[in-house]
């Protein structure tokens, strides 16, 4: 790929993740990692700040498999997807009044939900400042897959951060910039309740600034977000990162170790 093309797509990227921000307040956008570029286009062709009026109705009715007049003429029998409700114009001022409120929203710093995360997007303390605070053990609440409890896990700061340390040091010129299959498939806790073993996946916030990245690292189960949650993370600590999800995980990896130990070996190959 070249330079170019990777702006723009980076461009792309960053132009979906300013909507993204400000909305999922109250709707549960949960995306999945393929269909970005449709949730892109419906969001652009929702944020118009035309009048919602004015707006082309073709715009706001995205659904390409229903047209209008058959969709009006097959209320009895036609089945097949068109049959649910669309409340397309009031779904559309929601949105429309959502992204007014948003303009300007986004500030420089954010509200740390956790004594080890900073103010900043993304952005943990260091292990030598976390460990003269007297903050030891990073929790964080998982849910089982079987039972579907939660509960809450708390990991050794230290004793987990060394062993990850030293995994990647020992690790790092084999692995070509991409996380190892450890990393991409996590083997998940044990459930406390059932007992069920590789069960207990980390709960991942719904807003991506409010994510407990330390937790998710020391436990290894950065594999479990999603490429847009990883992609959030490396956007805002100024690693320049498109591709793979392997790649991406990579980088969030060796970004949280160098948060924690900014002296280690955590530095990009290339
Ligand atoms: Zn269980």
């Amino acid at each position: 790929m070249t330079e170019e093309q990777e702006t723009n797509k980076e461009m792309e990227y960053n132009q979906q993740e300013q909507q993204e921000e400000g909305a999922g307040e109250d709707d549960n956008l949960e995306e999945d990692d393929g269909g970005d570029n449709d949730i892109l286009v419906l969001r652009l062709a929702c944020s118009s700040t035309l009048p919602v009026l004015e707006q082309d109705p073709e715009l706001v009715q995205e659904q390409p498999d229903v047209p209008r007049s058959v969709s009006a003429a097959s209320g009895g029998g036609g089945g097949g997807g068109g049959g649910r409700g669309r409340p397309s114009q009031n779904s559309s001022v929601r949105r429309n009044s959502r992204n007014g409120r948003r303009e300007g929203r986004r500030s420089e710093t954010i509200d740390a939900l956790y004594p080890w995360a900073t103010k900043y997007r993304a952005t943990v303390h260091s292990l030598e400042y976390l460990l003269s605070k007297g903050i030891c053990t990073i929790t964080g609440v998982v849910q089982c897959k079987r039972c579907e409890r939660q509960f809450e896990i708390g990991y050794d700061l230290g004793e987990k951060f060394k062993e990850i340390a030293t995994y990647v040091a020992r690790n790092k010129s084999s692995m070509h910039d991409r996380a190892p299959s450890v990393w991409c498939t996590p083997v998940l806790p044990k459930c406390k309740f059932c007992d069920q073993e590789n069960s207990a996946k980390p709960v991942i916030a719904q807003r991506k600034k409010h994510i407990n990245w330390l937790f998710l690292l020391l436990g290894q189960l950065l594999g479990c977000c999603t490429l847009s949650q990883l992609k959030y993370f490396c956007k805002h600590t100024k690693n320049h990162c498109t591709g793979a999800k392997d790649r991406v995980l990579y980088l969030t990896y060796l970004g949280l170790c160098k948060q924690l130990d900014p002296s280690g070996p955590f530095d990009r190959e290339s």
